[in-house]
């Protein structure tokens, strides 16, 4: 599934020159800028809110950029989508009989890559990138308000995952729920089930606390917000949102 727009990425024939538009003009940051020989090029990263552009120069007239600007001129030269299995996402792609180019392979970044063909696109060369967690909000700093966390308690031990709302000294505030019952809960927002045993508020005084943990995948293993997304394709902090507004709404 398509998660968002990666990059989109522009041949130009100097970067000097073009960065006059885009930075100069348009008021997008320059990144960073960096040569990749092993694709005989020069790139220019300017992000533009959570995507971004990619001017490419080429290193010589026989590289595959500088073919392409020799034979289309300056102009778009590929989109880049994240999305989020990328071997499902070719399946269904090739089962709707669009061509990919080559093989999934490993791109710059580490990450799976696969290119469709133009010839599919209407011209235009489509880039996959699968970024499972390379673009979700990263908390790497203290446990803050909005955090999605897993609460510890004791007497009687219970594991709570939610979204911290508040805390203090007295204690946390947590939209959460049971991590017993989560598993639950994501096959009924799958299904889109009226959500009955969902996340609810709930205040656990300081006291009850053992221990309080970010939720974020580490070593491979997905944390239970990115498990959440995978599964239902929606963010869990916009569902449990969702459904506190429809818990306010005495007519729904
Ligand atoms: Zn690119």
């Amino acid at each position: 599934m398509i998660r968002r727009v990666d990059h989109i990425a522009i041949a130009v024939r100097g970067l000097a020159e073009r960065l006059g538009f885009w930075s100069d003009a348009m008021g997008l940051e320059v990144g960073g800028v960096h040569t990749v020989d092993s694709e005989g090029v020069k790139v220019a990263f300017l992000p533009a809110d959570d995507t971004k552009i990619e001017l490419l120069e080429p290193l010589g007239a026989d590289t595959s950029v500088g073919k392409f600007l020799e034979k289309r001129g300056e102009g778009l030269h590929h989109i880049t989508f994240e999305v989020s299995d990328l071997p499902v996402m070719l399946e269904k792609l090739k089962s709707k009989g669009v061509q990919v180019l080559g093989d999934m392979r490993v791109g710059a970044e580490g990450h799976r890559v696969a290119f469709l063909h133009p010839r599919s696109a209407g011209g235009v060369l489509v880039e996959l990138v699968e970024g499972a967690e390379s673009h979700e909000p990263v908390d790497d700093g203290p446990i803050s308000a909005g955090s999605a966390v897993l609460l510890y308690l004791r007497e009687p031990q219970e594991k709570i995952w939610g979204v911290l709302r508040r805390l203090d000294a007295s204690g946390a505030t947590i939209e959460g729920i049971d991590l017993a019952s989560f598993d639950d809960w994501v096959a009924q927002v799958e299904r889109e089930e009226p959500s009955v045993a969902g996340p609810s508020m709930l205040f656990v005084p300081m006291i009850r606390v053992e221990k309080m943990l970010l939720d974020r995948s580490s070593g491979g293993l997905p944390s239970l917000a990115e498990r959440f997304f995978r599964r239902t394709g929606r963010s869990v902090q916009e569902v449990i949102a969702e459904a506190a507004a429809e818990a306010d709404d005495p007519s729904a």
